[in-house]
C-alpha cells in the first residue's frame, strides 16, 4: 500500500519550529511552555507543534487588546482602517496558495475548494474596507421642550474574543477579523486546535499590512482556552462559531461581565425538492449541499425531503451523481471530497452511519470509512445517502458534520414546512421548485437565517448569515455584521433657548 504526499514540499511555514502565538505583535511560546500537535488527517501524520496557550497567556492577549484598543488604534480614522484592509486584501491575494495549501493539509479541505476560497477572502476584506468609511449614526428630532438636540454615535464594542471552529479555518478567522478592523474593535481570536496554522499565518499579515501590534492576537489552544477568553472580564464581546453545546457554555460564561454575544452553531437543515423542480440542477444541487468538505459546513442541507411522486427516482440519481464524486488525496487539483479532520470526526460519522443502519435505513450510496489503499491511513469516508429514513431517527435529527444524507418523501407542501420545522436548529434550508407560490410558501414558512431557493450555500458578503433557534443569534456578513461589533450612544446636546 502506498502513501499519499509523501513527495509534496510543504509551505515555508511549516519548518518544523513550533509555531507560536501572536500577542502584541511578537510571536511568543505559551507561559507554561506547553505545545500541542496538528495533524494532517489525510495521512495520519503529525504537521507542526503548536504553542498552548492557558488562562495566563490568554490574560496577556486580552491587555494587549486593550492597550491597542485605548493606544495607537483608536487614533486610526475610518479612512486609515479602510487602507489597512485593502492592504491585508492584497497579502491574502499574494499569499493566497500558501494559505489554502496550509488549510489543506490541516484539516483536509480539497485544494479544489480552499483555492477557491480566494475570491470569497478578498472580496470579505474588500466590503469591510468600504463599510469602515460608510459607518455613521443618526440625528433624531425630538419633542422634550426648549432647545434640545439629540443624535447617535456609532462606536466600536471594544476587546472582542472570537473563537472559531475547524472547518473553514481561513475563511472563518477572516469573517471574525474584518468588521472588527473596519468597526474599530481589537480582537483576540482562538482558532481551533485541530486546525490553526492558517490563522497564526493570517495574524502575521495582519501586522505586514500595518495593523498595529495588539489589535488582532492569535492565541492557539484548546478548549480550556476559549473558556478563559469567554469568562474574561476586559473582554467586551464574543463572536463563537461553533456547536451549539459550546455556544451554551460560551452564553453562561459570558454572564459575568455582561458581554456582547453573537453565536453561530450547528443545523440540521432542511433541502425539499418538489416534483417540478429542475432535476437535472436539483440531482447535484442536493448532493453537494452535503458533500462539499465532506458534509463538514453548519449549514448543510441533510435532511433531504423529495415529493413522493419523484422520491425513488431521485434518491437513486443522487447516489449514482454520489458515486462519481472523486474521494482522495486533497492536495490533488481533481478531488472533490477530501478526508473528514480527525479521528474523532471519524469515529462520530461512522457511530452514526452504523446508527442509520441499525435503525433500518438503507445506504445507496458509500455507507462507511474506506479502507482500501493509501486513503486508509487518512480519516475518508465515502458520500453517503440514506433512504428509508423517518423523522425520529437519530441520523434524521442529529448534527452528523460528514458526508451523509437522510433523504425521506413528503407529500404536501404544509407538512414538508412543519417537518422541516421540526427540529431544534434554525440556520439553512433549500426548495428547489418552479412555482413561485411554493418557493414563497417555503421561504416564508421555514424558520431558517437562510432559504436557498434553487442553489444552496450561495454566499456573499454583503448578504447577512445566522441561526435561528438553537442554531444561535447574531448575524455575519451584511451591515448586519457591522452592528454586532458597534455600541450606539445618544447624545443630548442643550443650547440656549431659540429665540423666536
Ligand atoms: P466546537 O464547538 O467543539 O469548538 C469550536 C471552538 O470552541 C474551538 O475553538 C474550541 O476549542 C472552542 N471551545 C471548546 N470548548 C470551549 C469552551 N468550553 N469555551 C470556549 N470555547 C470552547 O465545534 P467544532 O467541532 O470545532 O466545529 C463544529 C461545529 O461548528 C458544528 O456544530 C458546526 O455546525 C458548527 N459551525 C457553525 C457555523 C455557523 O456559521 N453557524 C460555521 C461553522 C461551524
Amino acid at each position: 500500500m502506498g502513501s499519499i504526499q509523501t513527495q509534496f514540499k510543504p509551505p515555508a511555514f511549516l519548518n518544523g519550529q513550533p509555531k507560536l502565538l501572536l500577542i502584541d505583535g511578537q510571536l511568543v511560546p505559551a507561559a507554561s511552555g506547553k505545545t500541542f500537535k496538528t495533524w494532517n488527517p489525510s495521512t495520519g501524520k503529525v504537521l507542526a507543534e503548536v504553542a498552548e496557550a492557558g488562562a495566563e497567556d490568554i490574560h496577556r492577549a486580552v491587555a494587549a487588546a486593550r492597550r491597542a484598543f485605548e493606544g495607537p488604534w483608536s487614533k486610526f480614522k475610518p479612512f486609515d482602517r479602510q487602507a489597512v484592509l485593502l492592504k491585508l486584501a492584497d497579502l491574502l491575494d499574494q499569499h493566497f496558495e500558501e494559505l489554502s495549501t496550509l488549510d489543506t493539509l490541516d484539516m483536509g479541505g480539497p485544494i479544489a475548494r480552499t483555492s477557491a476560497g480566494r475570491r470569497r477572502g478578498i472580496a470579505l476584506l474588500r466590503y469591510y474596507a468600504g463599510l469602515a468609511t460608510a459607518t455613521h449614526g443618526h440625528t433624531i428630532d425630538n419633542s422634550v421642550d426648549g432647545n434640545v438636540f439629540s443624535y447617535t454615535l456609532k462606536e466600536p464594542v471594544g476587546v472582542v474574543a472570537a473563537i472559531n471552529p475547524w472547518n473553514g479555518p481561513l475563511g472563518l478567522a477572516i469573517w471574525k477579523i474584518a468588521p472588527a478592523l473596519a468597526t474599530g474593535c481589537t480582537m483576540v481570536l482562538k482558532p481551533a486546535e485541530q486546525a490553526p496554522l492558517s490563522p497564526l499565518r493570517l495574524g502575521e499579515l495582519c501586522l505586514e499590512a500595518g495593523i498595529p501590534p495588539g489589535v488582532v492576537n492569535v492565541v492557539t489552544g484548546f478548549g480550556e482556552a476559549g473558556a478563559a477568553l469567554a469568562a474574561h472580564p476586559d473582554v467586551d464581546k464574543i463572536a463563537f462559531t461553533g456547536s451549539t453545546e459550546v455556544g451554551q457554555h460560551i452564553v453562561r460564561a459570558s454572564a459575568g461581565n455582561m458581554k456582547r454575544v453573537s453565536v453561530e452553531l450547528g443545523g440540521k437543515s432542511p433541502n425539499i425538492v418538489f416534483a417540478d423542480a429542475d432535476l437535472d440542477e436539483a440531482v447535484p444541487g442536493a448532493a453537494m449541499a452535503v458533500f462539499n468538505n465532506s458534509g463538514q459546513i453548519c449549514s448543510a442541507g441533510t435532511r433531504l425531503f423529495v415529493e413522493r411522486s419523484i422520491h425513488d427516482e431521485f434518491v437513486e440519481r443522487v447516489a449514482a451523481f454520489a458515486k462519481t464524486l472523486r474521494v482522495g488525496d486533497p492536495l490533488d487539483p481533481s478531488t472533490q471530497l477530501g478526508p473528514l479532520v480527525s479521528d474523532s470526526q471519524l469515529e462520530r460519522v461512522t457511530g452514526y452511519l452504523a446508527a442509520g443502519k441499525a435503525e433500518g435505513a438503507k445506504a445507496l450510496s458509500g455507507g462507511a470509512r474506506i479502507t482500501e489503499g493509501a486513503l486508509a491511513e487518512g480519516y475518508f469516508v465515502a458520500p453517503t445517502i440514506f433512504a428509508g429514513v423517518n423523522d425520529g431517527m437519530s441520523i434524521a435529527r442529529e448534527e452528523i458534520f460528514g458526508p451523509v444524507i437522510s433523504a425521506m418523501p413528503f407529500d404536501d407542501v404544509d407538512e414538508v414546512i412543519r417537518r422541516g420545522n421540526d427540529t431544534p436548529y434554525g440556520l439553512g434550508s433549500g426548495v428547489w421548485t418552479r412555482d413561485i407560490s411554493n418557493a414563497q410558501r417555503v421561504s416564508r414558512g421555514l424558520r431558517t437565517g437562510t432559504v436557498w431557493v434553487n442553489c444552496y450555500q450561495t454566499m456573499d458578503p454583503a448578504v447577512p448569515f445566522g441561526g435561528y433557534k438553537m442554531s444561535g443569534y447574531g448575524r455575519e456578513s451584511g451591515a448586519e455584521h457591522m452592528e454586532e461589533y458597534l455600541q450606539t450612544k445618544a447624545v443630548w446636546l442643550k443650547g440656549h433657548p431659540m429665540k423666536r
